[in-house]
């Protein structure tokens, strides 16, 4: 029953879309225990992403992320890192299954919308990267 952290991309509070995404995450079963609107510095960001350091992405994907307010939220529920990455769906939208958030509202590979965390080392660290434990509600 681990924890994931997803993130509704500069992109997508743009849009007002957080409340269309936030409904489909509840109706998928997986729970909020932890939710925060917030701007990254570009230290932030570039920490953030640091694992796609070197990349040609890497300093475009700075800037967007560093482009306006973001929410990120820690999701539970079972399943729950598998079950929001299939709800997002793959990172390209154009190749990401229907009904899934980035083949919906995702506009290109890097304005897909929302991010999530990829395994459980990951999703530790990156809730951590965003939340106190004693900001996230446990577990019922
Ligand atoms: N990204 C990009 N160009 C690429 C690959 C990724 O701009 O060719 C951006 C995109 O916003 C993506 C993020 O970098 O969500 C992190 O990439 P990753 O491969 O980790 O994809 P994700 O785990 O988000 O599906
Ligand atoms: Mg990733």
């Amino acid at each position: 029953m681990a924890n994931t952290l997803g993130i509704i991309k500069p992109d997508g509070v743009r849009r007002k879309l957080a409340g269309k995404i936030i409904s489909k995450i509840e109706d998928s079963g997986l729970v909020v225990r932890g939710i925060k609107i917030l701007r990254l510095s570009k230290g932030q960001a570039e920490k953030f992403y640091a694992v796609h350091e070197g990349k040609p992405f890497y300093s475009t994907l700075v800037e967007f992320m560093t482009s306006g307010p973001i929410i990120v939220m820690v999701l539970g529920g079972h399943g729950s890192i598998e079950k929001w990455r299939e709800l997002m769906g793959a990172t390209d939208p154009a190749k990401a299954k229907y009904n899934t958030i980035r083949r919906e509202y995702g506009t290109s590979i890097e304005k897909n919308v929302v991010h999530g965390s990829d395994g459980p080392e990951t999703a530790k660290t990156e809730v951590a990267f965003f939340f106190r434990e004693d900001e996230i509600l446990p577990k019922e």
